[in-house]
């Protein structure tokens, strides 16, 4: 028997916001503990002699000061420390149309983006009046990605899909309706970037979802898709987790802090007391 052999995709992360937070912002019903919390945020670069996609496109400078974020790098700038154009760039994954994954698109005049129908419904409908559900929308970001459309560069999918041979795309819900996460084939195993499927390790194993919630079931069975698509849970990249910047390392010394390589093992994985696994 011989398999088709997947392309083993590099795949990096690119940090390019973080901000100060409390154990308590980050779990539903806040958490007993107060204590430090800090978030980070990314954008996702898949690579293979193929094709570049990009996963989500980070938030702007300005965004950034008007939410008291702090912003490290453009994340689109950030790409030429892989040596990749922004020009060259025609495929982009937005996991969700969130402020921090979907600013930015203006800057990628050659990309396709891929969408879910059901995020761009939700981040144009009814919800959008209620302070709650719109509150990490960026109205010039949902426009932006409107005007796109009407330029014949959103790619829409509902349901699962094959980006290329190797990336799928896998609608989960639960943070927003739309959201989607990414399975990739590397070297070492499908690995998949989770985005907010999973803010932190801790959400997801001990199963105490993340405090912006659209449908808190479909969270907890968000979890249970990832690891179904992941060849283990050290192939699960959570989306806002500084952990994973000490996990992986950098693919040249001087990105230390700024890009990571997850196409190769983790260093460790984080055990929590309350863990299920
Ligand atoms: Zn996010």
């Amino acid at each position: 028997m011989s398999e088709i052999a997947l392309p083993q995709h590099e795949i990096y992360a690119i940090r390019y916001a973080r901000r100060d937070a409390r154990r308590a912002d980050h779990f539903v019903g806040g958490d007993p503990h107060d204590a430090p919390m800090p978030m980070d945020y990314f954008t996702w670069v898949i690579r293979d002699a193929e094709r570049v996609v990009l996963v989500d496109t980070g938030f702007t400078a300005p965004v950034a000061k008007a939410r008291k974020r702090q912003h490290l790098r453009c994340p689109i700038e950030a790409l030429d420390l892989l040596g990749i154009a922004p020009e060259s760039v025609r495929e982009v994954v937005q996991t969700h149309l969130h402020y921090d994954h979907v600013g930015n698109f203006d800057k990628l005049p050659n990309a396709r983006f891929h969408l879910t129908d059901r995020e761009m419904a939700f981040a144009t409908g009814r919800y959008m009046k209620y302070p709650k559900f719109r509150h990490s929308f960026e109205p010039d970001d949902v426009a932006g990605m409107v005007r796109l459309n009407f330029e014949g560069r959103v790619e829409f999918h509902d349901r699962e899909a094959e980006l290329a041979p190797g990336i799928s795309l896998h609608p989960v819900g639960g943070h927003t309706p739309g959201l989607q996460v990414v399975r990739v084939s590397t070297a070492r195993g499908h690995v998949v970037l989770a985005s907010d499927a999973m803010h932190y390790y801790e959400n997801w194993m001990t199963d105490r979802p993340f405090s912006t919630a659209w449908h808190l079931g479909d969270m907890v069975e968000a979890y249970r898709a990832v690891e179904r698509l992941a060849a283990s849970p050290r192939h699960v990249v959570p989306g806002h987790d500084p952990l994973v910047m000490r996990q992986y390392p950098p693919p040249r010394p001087e990105l230390e802090g700024i890009v990571i390589r997850l196409d190769v093992e983790p260093s460790f994985m984080p055990s929590f007391g309350e863990e299920r696994h």
